[in-house]
């Protein structure tokens, strides 16, 4: 069985930098599913602005019809904040021999060190980085001596053990963000082409970035 890509976000909204980066990691690496799993209450920043079942819709129209895709809503259902390691506690209880990849962009990784139990992440699940316009991989301090230690640049190793090594790779690079596209929206912009049609409707209709003052 094809490893499992685990996809988290907050996804406020989700946009064309997800989801290519997804499509790209699913068919680079070869993995068998891409989980999107927007997370319920985010532990490292500020309230999203659309409500969780609103983000779920959005992800759910995004990825909709794309084999392969497919949407979690686990950390939307658990109560209190959406903690990475007690997702994958769970992934690794449901599926105790596949191997698991907790996908991040490369600004996400660079704070993982502030993740609750971050250490624990690698023995239930690889990480795979995927580069982000203006983000550069840590050269130096825990995550420098962490990929030294952990690094692969061989797909074959994600496939070949369940967890435990990162893996950075490359992807078109995009310079959209969930931030820009709600101060766009907020200033009266259309972010057409930069989300799929399906999530601008949900945006249009339920205004939910109207008032965007961050
Ligand atoms: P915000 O601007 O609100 O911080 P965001 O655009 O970073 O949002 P998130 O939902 O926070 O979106 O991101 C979920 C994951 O997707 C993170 O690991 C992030 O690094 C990654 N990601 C987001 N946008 C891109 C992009 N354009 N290219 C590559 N990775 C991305």
């Amino acid at each position: 069985m094809n490893p499992i890509g685990v996809f988290g976000g907050t996804f406020d909204p989700i946009h064309y930098g997800h989801l290519r980066t997804g499509f790209e990691l699913l068919q680079g690496l070869r993995l068998g599913e891409v989980r999107f799993m927007p997370c319920g209450q985010p532990p490292h920043r500020v309230t999203p602005l659309a409500d969780a079942e609103l983000r779920l819709a959005m992800v759910k129209a995004a990825t909709e019809g794309q084999h392969g895709f497919i949407v979690d809503d686990r950390e939307i259902r658990r109560d209190g904040p959406s903690y990475s390691v007690d997702t994958l506690i769970q992934l690794r209880a449901e599926y105790a021999h596949r191997s698991l990849c907790l996908i991040v962009g490369m600004d996400a990784f660079l704070s993982l060190p502030k993740w609750y139990q971050w250490r624990e992440i690698l023995q239930l699940a690889h990480v795979v980085v995927a580069h982000r316009p203006g983000w550069s991989a840590p050269g130096l301090g825990p995550l420098g001596e962490l990929l030294v230690d952990r690094g692969t640049g061989r797909v074959g190793d994600l496939h070949e053990s369940r967890s435990g090594r990162i893996y950075i790779q490359a992807v078109t690079p995009l310079e959209i963000s969930s931030t820009g596209l709600r101060k766009l929206v907020s200033a009266g912009g259309d972010p057409r082409f930069l989300m799929p049609d399906l999530v601008r409707r949900i945006i249009e209709s339920s205004n939910c970035y109207v008032n965007d003052e961050g």
